[in-house]
């Protein structure tokens, strides 16, 4: 068993920023889980910690049962696969792979066995005498990730192991990992500014803000129910629309108009509530068609997202975005109505997330 867990886990570095602020977490055995948050809300801190290049203020560190808070690195049984690779330049496919194994004495021959085997895995075995710089990124990639699996360690930590490559390569090494992680059963976290790489890969994601956890669930479930308006702006190719209204009537007026809301809603009438909507999940309707329950607005900008539009509408709630069919003929400065599902709105009271009673 490889579980890994925090408790209570802070990190405050000399000059006095806090870039872990009691995070409590457990990640389960063999489990994918993604850590995602802007820049600089503690997330490759978490994962140096965890690995124990950094030393952690107050908190412990478990895994697989063992409290590890006190081991230096080499006694965690743990393999980082950082950004850059860090492979040895000089060196070649066989021995950067092999290097840990060399760090733990095993016998040479054992070793060049067991670093060409694993070579052979991650299809490198066409390149065993190259150094890093004869690779492309995506070889560099998968030597780094051989040498990492070479010692069978409890648990791989992963900081932003794709962001070298280009958009397809980094297509293809997604699948890849995900598959060998799959197969090898090791519980992996995994740092990445990428949420469509960590929606893709992760069991569960963890959004960070101010070395805090945010929000920590399945991808679907973060995506679709986000548990505040920090992560609902967070989490999105577009953004949420958070739209400030009132509580009237059972439902949530903006601007005048009653927004479709969800039913069983705890609302005090007339407080001040978030009504959240994706894009994605409202309808366009140009004028004059009548749009009762519609966002109104001039349309501003389009943008094309490839196989659709995004059209930002400005009117009396503030701009609204909203995605539109490739199809649909929009014309700048002419009105719009964008109509919410009610299915998929999301109403906050002081920015948490209001769920039925
Ligand atoms: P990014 O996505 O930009 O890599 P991150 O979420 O990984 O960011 P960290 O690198 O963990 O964030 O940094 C968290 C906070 O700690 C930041 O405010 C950062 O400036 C600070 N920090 C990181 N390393 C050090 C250090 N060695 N000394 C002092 N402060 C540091």
């Amino acid at each position: 068993m490889a579980d890994i867990t925090l408790a209570a886990l802070s990190k405050v570095y000399p000059g006095g920023t806090r870039a872990l602020d009691a995070v409590d977490l457990t990640v389960a055995d063999g489990e994918f889980f993604a850590l995602l948050g802007p820049s600089g809300c503690g997330k490759t801190t978490l994962l140096r910690t965890l690995a124990g290049l950094e030393t952690a203020t107050a908190g412990r560190v478990t895994i697989g049962g063992t409290d590890v808070t006190d081991l230096p690195p080499g006694r965690r049984d743990v393999a980082m696969v950082f950004q850059d690779y860090a492979l040895f330049p000089h060196m070649t496919v066989t021995d950067n792979i092999a290097y840990p194994l060399r760090i733990r004495k095993v016998p040479a021959g054992r070793r060049r066995a067991k670093a060409t085997e694993t070579a052979g895995a991650l299809g490198l075995a066409d390149h065993l005498t190259r150094r890093p710089d004869q690779l492309s990124g995506g070889q560099q990639q998968r030597v780094a990730l051989a040498r990492a699996m070479a010692c069978h360690p409890r648990a791989f930590l992963f900081d932003e192991p794709l962001s070298n490559l280009d958009a397809r390569m980094r297509l293809e090494a997604r699948t890849f990992l995900k598959r060998l992680q799959r197969e090898l059963g090791v519980t992996t976290v995994f740092v990445t500014h990428d949420q469509a790489e960590a929606l893709a890969l992760a069991d569960r994601i963890a959004v960070m803000e101010h070395g805090r956890i945010r929000q920590l669930g399945p991808p679907t479930e973060v995506f679709r129910r986000p548990a505040n308006t920090f992560v609902a702006s967070f989490i999105g190719s577009t953004p949420m629309n958070l739209l400030t209204g009132r509580a009237t009537g059972g439902t949530v007026e903006v601007a005048g108009q009653p927004l479709p809301t969800p039913a069983g809603l705890a609302l005090t009438e007339g407080e001040t509530l978030t009504y959240g909507i994706r894009p994605e999940y409202l309808r366009y309707r140009p004028a004059p068609a009548p749009a009762p329950g519609a966002l109104t607005g001039e349309v501003r900008v389009v943008e094309s997202l490839g196989s659709a539009q995004l059209v930002t509408l400005d009117g009396p709630a503030g701009p609204v975005q909203v995605v539109v069919d490739e199809d649909t003929e929009i014309t700048l400065g002419t009105t719009g109505h964008a109509l919410p599902r009610a299915d998929r709105a999301l109403v906050y009271r002081d920015g948490t997330l209001l769920t039925p009673t």
